[in-house]
């Protein structure tokens, strides 16, 4: 009933300043985690939604249970593969109206002389080759809309040092860089890029962040996973809601003089050092 009551509420809410109905939008990652759930958000608002997935067994899933929203499989580090996604797309929805540039992976954890170049270069690339990639694409699409929009996702690690995570560090600083430059090139053609910082989300990709850092520290799992939460001023992991609700309002109306900017959505990360 709860959930029924805050469905019915965020339709009313789309329904404003906060109108996404109609708009085409893309979600890099989408099959599963936030991806997915800010996937389902656009369309529950009434947008037309296009998902791409590296990981075809969670895609079919993924479409099996969303047949509204089209799906291509796709590593968006790898750039013939992201010319194949913008061909899906084109013969989909004939352009595009807001990028939303979700794909990110966690990469290593570890001090840097224990880290293999390989590693390093593929956190790189999933973070932020594929925005190259996908921007590059969509650029002519985003052009021709009205309105247009492309949202980065970074991390509250793209503003704050995150030992032991320095090649996610590092892609999620450059992520910002990228989303600060792209506004001034494309500002003048009215297309909006911001990023979204989340902190800590709770949810698998946390589960296995946390293990691997209590592994390296050799610290019990329980106590990195509180050490998140207090390093956090409101106490707590943030929800894949909370991050799609922030982005839908990025790509909306209602944001139409915002470009350039960083929002995090973390109950303010005070620090992502834990002593
Ligand atoms: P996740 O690890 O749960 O992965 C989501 C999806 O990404 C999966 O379906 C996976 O198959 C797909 N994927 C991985 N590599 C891909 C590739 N090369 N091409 C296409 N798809 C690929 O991630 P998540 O927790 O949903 O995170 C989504 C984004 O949010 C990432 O950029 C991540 O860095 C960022 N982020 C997450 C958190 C968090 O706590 N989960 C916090 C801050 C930022």
């Amino acid at each position: 009933m709860h959930s029924k009551l805050a469905a019915d509420g965020r339709r009313d809410y789309y329904r404003g300043t906060m109108k996404v109905s109609g708009k085409r939008v893309l979600v890099t990652a989408g099959a599963s985690g936030i991806g997915a759930t800010v996937a389902q958000r656009f369309l529950q608002a009434g947008a037309h939604v296009h998902v791409c997935d590296i990981d075809e067994r969670a895609l079919q899933n993924f479409s099996a249970a969303h047949t509204e929203i089209s799906a291509s499989l796709c590593d968006v580090a790898d750039e013939a593969a992201v010319d194949t996604l913008f061909e899906d797309l084109d013969a989909r929805f004939g352009g595009l109206d807001v990028l939303v540039n979700n794909a990110g992976i966690a990469g290593p954890t570890g001090q840097i002389d224990t880290l293999q170049l390989s590693d390093w270069r593929r956190t790189l690339s999933v973070n932020v080759d594929s925005i190259f990639l996908c921007t590059r694409r969509a650029l002519p699409m985003l052009k021709a809309a009205d309105d247009a929009s492309i949202v980065n996702m970074s991390s509250t690690a793209g503003f704050m040092g995150y030992p032991l995570r320095t090649p996610y560090a590092s892609a999620k600083w450059a992520v910002i860089g990228l989303t600060k430059s792209l506004a001034m090139e494309l500002g003048s053609l009215g297309i909006r890029v911001n990023a979204i910082c989340p902190g800590p989300v709770a949810g698998e990709r946390m589960d296995s962040v946390i293990a691997a850092e209590a592994q390296a520290r050799g610290v019990a799992t329980e106590s990195v996973r509180e050490g998140y939460a207090q390093t956090v001023s409101l106490s707590r992991f943030v929800d894949a809601d909370e991050i799609a609700d922030a982005i839908l309002f990025l790509a909306s109306p209602a944001a139409r003089s915002i470009s350039g900017q960083a929002l995090a959505v973390d109950g303010h990360t005070e620090t992502l050092v834990q002593r």
